[in-house]
C-alpha cells in the first residue's frame, strides 16, 4: 500500500480539550468539530471526546446529521444556523441547537412549530463584520426570541477577528461592545475561540468555542507556556520511495526550481498536492526523516515531493518521512511551522488533507 497515512492521536485530542477547559474553568467548552473535525474525522473525534464535552459545534446541518448517524448523542450546535427554512424539521428531528445571524432565520424559526423548543444562540456582529446582527438590531431580536415559544436556552454569541494578535486593541473594542449588550439584556454569552480561550480570560463566557487548539495547533502570534503544552493530533507520515544522486547545478522537479549547489542526494517522498500537501511549500520547508530535519527541494508534484537528504546518510528507501506532527521516534514538526513555509495557516493544511489519505486512529 502507498505509505502515506494521517495518524490521529485521540489521546492528544482529549489532552488538548482538557487544556482548553483548564484555561477557562468557569466556562463550558463546546468542541468545534466542523469541517470533519478540521480534517481529522469528525465522527471518530466526537466519539473520543463525547464523555468529556457538554456539546459539539459544526458549520452546517449535514455535518450534524453525519454525527448523529455516527452515534453521537450530545448536543450539537449549528454555528452558522440553517441555510434554508427547509432545514428546521431536521433541526427538530435531530435535536440540534442553532445560531441565528439573519432576520430571515428568525422569521423562519418563529413561524415553525417544533416538537420541543430549540436552544438558540443569537449571533451579534461585534466587529468581525461577517455574520450577525448589529448591536442595536440584536436588542430587538433578543426580545423577540425571548418571547418565542419555539426558543429555549437563548444565548448571545459573537466571534473575534483578532484574538490571535498580541495587541489587544481591536479585540478589546469587540469585547466591550458585546459585554455591554449582554449586560443590558442580562444574556449568557458564548464568545471565545481558541486564541481567546488561551490568551484572553476576559472573553471566557458561559460557553467557549475552541477549535484549532483541540488539534494541537497554536493559534497565538506568540507562543506561551500554555500553548507549548498542546500536543499534535494529526501526524502526516510517509516514506522515501526513491533516491538519486545529482551533480552540482542539476535541477529537481517541475520548472527546475531547485538546483543542487553541491553534489546532492535527493529523496522522493510519497505525498503531493493530490493528497492535500500544499503546493506552495517553498524550498527549505522542513520535514523529518527518521526523526531528523531535512528540507523540501523542488516544487511539490501531485503524488510526490522531493527532499534534500545529502547530510543524512541514514536516509534510505522506506525511511519514515513526517510532513507534520510527531515522528514515530517522538520528534515533533509543528504544523504551524510548515504552514509558515507555505504562506498559509495550520487550518488550511489540516482541513486540506484529502480523502485518499487514510486516517489511522490510535
Ligand atoms: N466559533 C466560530 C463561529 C468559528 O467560525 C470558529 C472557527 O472558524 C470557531 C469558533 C473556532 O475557532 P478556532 O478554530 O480558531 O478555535
Amino acid at each position: 500500500m502507498r505509505p502515506l497515512v494521517a495518524h490521529i492521536d485521540l489521546d492528544a485530542l482529549r489532552h488538548n480539550y482538557q487544556l482548553a477547559c483548564r484555561c477557562a474553568p468557569q466556562s463550558r467548552s463546546v468542541a468545534v468539530i466542523k469541517a470533519d473535525a478540521y480534517g481529522h474525522g469528525a465522527v471518530a473525534c466526537a466519539h473520543a471526546l463525547e464523555s468529556l464535552v457538554p456539546a459539539f459545534a459544526v458549520a452546517c446541518i449535514e455535518e450534524a446529521i453525519a454525527l448523529r448517524q455516527g452515534g453521537i448523542n450530545k448536543p450539537i450546535v449549528l454555528l452558522e444556523g440553517i441555510f434554508s427554512a427547509d432545514e428546521l424539521p431536521l433541526v427538530d428531528r435531530y435535536g440540534l441547537w442553532t445560531a441565528v445571524h439573519s432576520a430571515w432565520q428568525v422569521e423562519a424559526l418563529t413561524a415553525f412549530s417544533p416538537s420541543q423548543p430549540i436552544p438558540v444562540w443569537l449571533k451579534v456582529d461585534s466587529g468581525m463584520h461577517r455574520l450577525g446582527f448589529d448591536v442595536h438590531e440584536a436588542q430587538t431580536i433578543w426580545q423577540r426570541l425571548v418571547d418565542a415559544p419555539q426558543v429555549t436556552a437563548l444565548h448571545l454569541m459573537s466571534h473575534f477577528a483578532t484574538a490571535d494578535a498580541s495587541d489587544g486593541g481591536y479585540f478589546n473594542q469587540q469585547i466591550q461592545r458585546v459585554q455591554a449588550l449582554a449586560k443590558a439584556l442580562d444574556a449568557p454569552l458564548c464568545l471565545a475561540n481558541s486564541p481567546a480561550t488561551l490568551a484572553w480570560p476576559a472573553a471566557h463566557g458561559d460557553w467557549n468555542r475552541p477549535g484549532i487548539m483541540l488539534y494541537g495547533s497554536d493559534p497565538l502570534e506568540v507562543a506561551n507556556d500554555t500553548t507549548r503544552q498542546l500536543r499534535p493530533v494529526m501526524s502526516l507520515r510517509s516514506e522515501i520511495i526513491a533516491l538519486r544522486e545529482l551533480d552540482e547545478g542539476e535541477p529537481v522537479g517541475y520548472a527546475g526550481r531547485w538546483r543542487a549547489k553541491r553534489r546532492s542526494r535527493i529523496a522522493v517522498v510519497a505525498a503531493g498536492y493530490g493528497d492535500g500537501y500544499d503546493r506552495h511549500a517553498m524550498d527549505g520547508t522542513p520535514v523529518l526523516v527518521n526523526g531528523q530535519r531535512c528540507a523540501i527541494a523542488g516544487k511539490v508534484s501531485m503524488d510526490m515531493l522531493t527532499i534534500d537528504v545529502t547530510d543524512l546518510k541514514a536516509a534510505d528507501i522506506g525511511s519514515e518521512v513526517v510532513l507534520w506532527g510527531a515522528a514515530s521516534t517522538g520528534e515533533v514538526l509543528p504544523v504551524d511551522e510548515v504552514a509558515g513555509y507555505c504562506d498559509t495557516i495550520s487550518y488550511t493544511l489540516l482541513t486540506g488533507v484529502l480523502p485518499r489519505v487514510p486516517r489511522r486512529y490510535q
